[in-house]
């Protein structure tokens, strides 16, 4: 399996710094940020610094510590934005959309951090 991926996209572009987010948490492998149309009083966009397109091109390619520091960030940013069920608050869902039936927009993986209000079940009907 080979992935192409555009470094024009717009996530490429935040992470170079071409346009403004609104950080919640930056390390060495990974950052978060704001969603811009957010759908959840907490919605907040996970996403690793190296080019990756989606999760499987991530799960097969990446280093271990960019894959470790990628979850650690996301079970984080769960706890900052006191979602963390664990934490005794009413949790959370992640949702990472992949390609034409994932209806994924921004071709850089991400992960979505959703929470702060029922979410439903998980998927709609068909
Ligand atoms: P997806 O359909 O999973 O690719 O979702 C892409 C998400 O990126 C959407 O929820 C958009 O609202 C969000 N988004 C697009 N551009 C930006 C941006 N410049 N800053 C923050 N979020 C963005």
């Amino acid at each position: 399996m080979s992935y192409t991926y555009d470094p024009e996209n717009i996530f490429a572009k935040i992470l170079r710094g071409e346009i403004p987010n609104d950080t919640v948490l930056e390390t060495e492998h990974a950052l978060a940020f704001r969603d811009i149309m957010p759908q959840a009083p907490v919605h907040v966009l996970v996403i690793p610094k190296g080019a990756y397109v989606n999760y499987d091109h991530f799960a097969q390619e990446a280093s271990d510590a960019e894959i470790i520091g990628f979850n650690r960030m996301i079970g984080q940013v769960c706890r900052m934005e006191n979602v963390s069920p664990g934490d005794g608050d009413t949790g959370y869902r992640l949702i990472a959309n992949a390609g034409a039936d994932g209806v994924q927009d921004v071709p850089h993986l991400h992960v979505h951090i959703l929470g702060g209000r029922g979410l439903g079940r998980m998927l709609n009907p068909a």
